[in-house]
């Protein structure tokens, strides 16, 4: 167990928390990145990223974020790899402390700790979890060769990864409860020519079903959102793509948040309500969501974090 001790502490290693440590180091604040549960965040689960400016060619997610994270690393951040399980913004410095036991104490804070997938919230979901259910394409998606496969979502990650799964699965259904999606209109017309995909419209998923041996899921059981006939899509994977919820659990009760959970900054800002406490990235943003304006955000948080150290005459070495 051991004292770390930062003027410029960044819960988070995504895109958000990269770009903080990148500015953060090049300020000289000596910054560290606690790197959190999914080292690199979300783009660590994506394939290729083809609207993060600056590369032509599509980049795979994993290898921007590594790319990030050595960046940040040559300019002198510190990563530390723990799990932060308590947080006190009560006073500064504030003080984390995480899972290893270590304590992080800081002058200033960065929360980028992102979103996590959203899960439909049912019983069957968790009994088939890792047996045909996941909310991971690129993780996961390779199990799936030559199956059939169904994805639950409208928007960009359904699109998303049904677009991928079409590659290793024999077929793909996406299922989604509207008749329209709100996905990107350039990937709407990817999926809704792709030979290997189907849409189900007006469909709510109302229970996953299981069986066989080795155990695994067999089918969807589906309800039209119209008429509420049922009906069972049989399919041995199930994606769940339905969003996310924003990774504030250490903060919700220190921090004003939106009903959602997601951390209000002020506008145009990444100050929180505590001062010396900033957010960046999706832990702040319901609407946006990208790689790109993430690091937008980490790089207003460390400028910001840089200004409220001179302001309170803490800032030098
Ligand atoms: P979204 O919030 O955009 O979409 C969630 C989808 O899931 C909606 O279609 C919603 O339906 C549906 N949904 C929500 N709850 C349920 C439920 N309980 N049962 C059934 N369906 C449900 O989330 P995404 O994860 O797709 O995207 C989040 C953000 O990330 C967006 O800003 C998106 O643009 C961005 N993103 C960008 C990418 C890119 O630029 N390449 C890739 C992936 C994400 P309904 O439409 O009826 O509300």
């Amino acid at each position: 167990m051991a004292d770390h001790i930062t003027k410029t502490l960044i819960l988070g290693s995504g895109s958000a928390g990269c770009t903080a440590a990148i500015y953060a180091a090049r300020a000289a604040l000596k910054p560290i990145v606690v790197s959190g549960m999914q080292p690199g965040g979300q783009l660590t689960i994506t394939t290729e990223v083809e609207n993060f400016p600056g590369f032509e060619d599509p980049i795979q997610g994993p290898e921007l974020m590594e790319r990030m994270r050595v960046q940040a690393e040559r300019m002198g951040t510190v990563f530390c790899q723990d799990h932060i399980v308590s947080l006190d913004l009560s006073t500064r410095p504030f003080v984390a402390v995480g899972d290893s036991g270590d304590r992080y104490i800081a002058d200033t804070l960065i929360l980028a700790t992102g979103a996590s997938a959203r899960w439909l919230g049912l019983d069957s979901e968790v009994t088939w979890m890792g047996r045909g259910v996941s909310a991971c394409a690129t993780c996961d998606g390779f199990f799936f060769r030559g199956r059939e496969v169904a994805v639950v979502g409208g928007g960009n990650s359904a699109v998303e990864e049904a677009l991928f799964l079409a590659g290793p699965a024999s077929r793909v259904t996406l299922i989604h409860r509207r008749n329209s999606l709100r996905a990107e209109q350039t990937l709407q017309d990817r999926l809704l020519s792709h030979p290997k995909i189907r849409v189900l419209w007006d469909r709510q998923v109302v229970e996953i079903e299981g069986g066989g041996e080795p155990a695994g899921v067999t089918g969807v059981r589906l309800r039209n959102v119209h008429t509420g006939a049922e009906e069972v899509l049989p399919v041995e994977g199930v994606f769940i793509a339905i969003g996310h919820t924003p990774n504030t659990d250490l903060v919700r009760d220190q921090l004003d948040t939106d009903d959602a959970g997601y951390i209000r900054t002020v506008p145009g800002s990444t100050k929180t309500s505590v001062p010396g406490v900033f957010a960046a990235g999706d832990v702040q943003d319901p609407v946006f969501q990208q790689a790109v304006t993430a690091a937008g955000t980490g790089c207003m948080a460390a400028l910001e974090a840089l200004r409220f150290l001179e302001e309170t005459g803490s800032a030098g070495a």
